[in-house]
């Protein structure tokens, strides 16, 4: 079969679907590969070093969608790029069908089955080598920090110079899932005093495993949501949480918000009168843009300053580490396409099969021949 690689079309992604070094294990899996050209250019992959790998270059994205049995692409296509998939063809991507139901009508139509990388049952332990969301917002958090540091007028470690004693850098992050995690990781590494709070106190541990103190809310609630996810809190915890909150951001020089809840606008953490107590040069970092922000005062896409404080609302953290993302995804998909070509002989004759009695294809699986099969059955978990 021929996988085929477009280049991304949406203002700004500078992701690939795939890099050549997993071009390499395609081919071995018997797949043929066509990719469009320019497609790693923004993530720094040449065309000449995907011909290396053993794909074929095209020069249109027509080329890829129209020929291509199977595409794996970053962004959830646009309507254009529907219109050129091939009838029976198969498109591994992000879709967010929730909030795409229009684009899942589309799909449908075009008699398609699709697989959509958000809808991967992540509970699932074989599903982590497949989890793309996980790798991204273990890369987004990274780039927080990053983006902080540069926005940040000092060191974030301590520093005992012949000019004087320089303080560590106080970062404070608002919840600690993978994203947060990695924040807290990359700036306890370069050397700051991390604190970090989340509504689910189970992640308590590995908040101080990666060298962060969890600041915990002075109200007793359950936080967890299911499935390892947050839920909205009463309005007596809120309360509770702000007076926290108020506390940590006069005490802290940088703030990275990262809290999120299924299905709902990101939960507003950082008033604008928090704002105003920090210490002027401080920075915010607020991972939620997208979702509306956790901070009053964000700008979605943009940086801003506001009574002296720099607060970055980037939505592109992820392109902005291209290279590191690309791969990762790629490798993602990678291991789903392993998933896809399981057959009880071992062969490696580049066929997939959909097998919809596999729970993580079942999950991963919103479209089978224009039939919508989303959302799936909750798991039976043991
Ligand atoms: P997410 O991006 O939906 O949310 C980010 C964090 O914000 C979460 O930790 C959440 O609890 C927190 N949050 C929400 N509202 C908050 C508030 N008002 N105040 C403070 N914090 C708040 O979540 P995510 O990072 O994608 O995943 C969350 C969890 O899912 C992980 O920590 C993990 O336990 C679980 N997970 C499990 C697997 C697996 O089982 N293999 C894989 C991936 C993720």
């Amino acid at each position: 079969m021929l996988i085929g690689v477009p280049k991304e079309t949406a203002p700004g992604e500078k992701r690939v679907a795939t890099v050549p070094d997993v071009v390499e294990k395609l081919v071995k899996l018997g797949f043929a590969v066509a990719v469009e050209s320019g497609a790693g250019d923004a993530a720094n992959f040449a065309d000449e070093t995907y011909s290396a790998a053993g794909a074929t270059v095209v020069p249109t994205a027509a080329d890829i969608w129209t020929r291509s049995d199977i595409v794996f692409k970053v962004r959830a296509p646009s309507t254009d790029e529907v219109a050129l998939l091939r009838e029976g063809g198969t498109l591994i991507s992000f879709i967010w069908p929730a909030q795409n139901p229009e684009l899942m009508q589309q799909l449908a139509a075009r008699k398609v089955t699709v697989l959509a990388i958000d809808a991967l049952p992540r509970q699932l332990s074989r599903a982590q080598k497949m989890d793309a969301l996980t790798s991204m917002a273990g890369i987004s958090g990274y780039r927080a920090v990053i983006e902080a540091a540069n926005a940040f007028g000092r060191f974030f470690n301590g520093q005992i110079t012949a000019a004087g004693k320089i303080p560590p850098a106080k970062v404070f992050i608002a919840g600690a899932g993978v994203a947060g995690l990695a924040a807290i990781g990359t700036a306890a590494n370069l050397g700051a005093i991390v604190r970090a709070n989340d509504t689910r106190a189970e992640v308590a541990d590995q908040v101080v495993s990666l060298g962060g103190e969890f600041v915990k809310v002075d109200y007793e609630e359950e936080g967890s949501g299911g499935g390892g996810y947050a839920k909205v809190m009463s309005e007596g915890f809120q309360a509770a949480q702000r007076a926290m909150y108020a506390q940590q951001a006069k005490d802290a020089d940088i703030i990275i918000t990262t809290a999120l809840i299924p299905g709902k606008p990101a939960p507003k953490l950082i008033t604008a009168e928090m704002v105003q107590s920090m210490k002027p040069g401080s920075v915010i970092v607020d991972m939620a843009g997208e979702q509306g922000g956790n901070c009053e005062l964000t700008v979605p896409g943009e940086a801003v300053v506001r009574h002296g404080v720099t607060i970055i609302g980037y939505t592109d953290l992820v392109s902005r580490l291209a290279k590191q993302s690309s791969t990762l995804y790629a490798t993602n998909l990678l291991r789903v396409t392993e998933e896809l070509c399981k057959n009880k002989e071992g062969r490696k004759d580049g066929v997939i099969n959909v097998n919809m009695e596999d729970d993580a294809i079942r999950g991963l699986t919103v479209i089978k021949e224009g039939s919508v099969t989303w959302p799936a059955p909750p798991l039976k978990l043991p």
